[in-house]
């Protein structure tokens, strides 16, 4: 048992996107410990065989789907085949997320392209998908996982600040347009999570890092994890348009 929130997600079916390693996994597999059928979705598909065997092998309910965030096609896809799979589509987590850092001047088209694409195309292409879906069900949850770097901006960080400031209003409107029919859409905007992407930044920034903190530590993949668990539940069902951010006070 890893959630340290309790819910019951029994019946519920939910898709993750990046779901293979880091907060992805983490995400899918506290959605599945919580009872819900988990599609897991990455372009990874090695390490995505890992995260459906820790799934089934605790007892959950989780199948792998290949796929690139940014490729439409596929999304629908995936979409179709989660609705004819189980029947119902309860939950979209919109995870999939990249880091190509540079400074403004040398920033390079493609390293802009790719994380606006990723980061912020993927998740209104995934959230596009599901709408009809959850409309029909009148009922939906909706958590697109934004950045602190979106709200208060991170130098060095222009193409992933703007592509996280893009989820933060795609979640305002989303929420507004699909509000009548029972679904809410919300983001979280983690700080500094140890997984392999803070750890690219290498020791020395994260000592800074960790001073700048006022609860003094990174946080745990698992603070992430609970808080989508929470917007998810039933408990939050008159929370919508809100961003949570997950950060240890870093904004405060
Ligand atoms: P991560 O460990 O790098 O995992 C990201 C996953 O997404 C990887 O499995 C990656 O596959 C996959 N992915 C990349 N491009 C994809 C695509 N086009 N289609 C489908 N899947 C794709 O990242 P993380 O740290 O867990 O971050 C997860 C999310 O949280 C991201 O949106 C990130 O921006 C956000 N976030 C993280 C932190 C933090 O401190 N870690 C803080 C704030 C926000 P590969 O293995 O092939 O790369």
């Amino acid at each position: 048992m890893n959630n340290r929130i309790t819910t019951d997600l029994s019946g519920q079916t939910a898709i993750v996107t990046g779901a293979a390693r880091g907060l992805g996994r983490h995400i899918a597999q506290s959605l599945a410990e919580a009872g819900a059928q988990v599609a897991c979705v990455d372009i990874n598909t090695e390490s995505l065989a890992d995260t459906v065997a820790a799934i089934r092998g605790a007892g959950g309910a989780a199948e792998p789907m290949a796929c690139d965030v940014t490729d439409a096609g596929r999304v629908a896809e995936v979409v179709n085949e989660v609705v004819k799979r189980w029947g119902t589509l309860n939950i979209l987590v919109n995870n999939a997320g990249i880091t190509r850092d540079n400074v403004i001047v040398r920033m390079k088209d493609e390293q802009w392209d790719a994380v606006i694409n990723i980061n912020l195309r993927g998740t209104f292409l995934f959230t596009r998908a599901v709408a009809r879906p959850m409309m029909k069900n009148r009922r939906g949850r909706i958590i697109n996982v934004a950045s602190v770097s979106g709200l208060i901006g991170n130098p060095g960080q222009a193409n992933y600040s703007a592509s996280k400031a893009g989820v933060i209003g795609l979640t305002r409107t989303v929420a507004r347009e699909l509000a009548s029919r029972n679904i809410t859409v919300n983001a979280v905007a983690p700080g500094f999570i140890a997984t392999d992407m803070t750890a690219a930044l290498g020791e020395e920034i994260i000592q800074q890092v960790r001073k700048q903190i006022p609860l003094g530590r990174l946080g745990d993949p698992q603070d992430v994890a609970d808080a989508v668990l929470f917007l998810a539940s039933d408990a939050a069902s008159f929370i919508t348009g809100h961003v949570l951010t997950i950060d240890g006070g870093l904004t405060a």
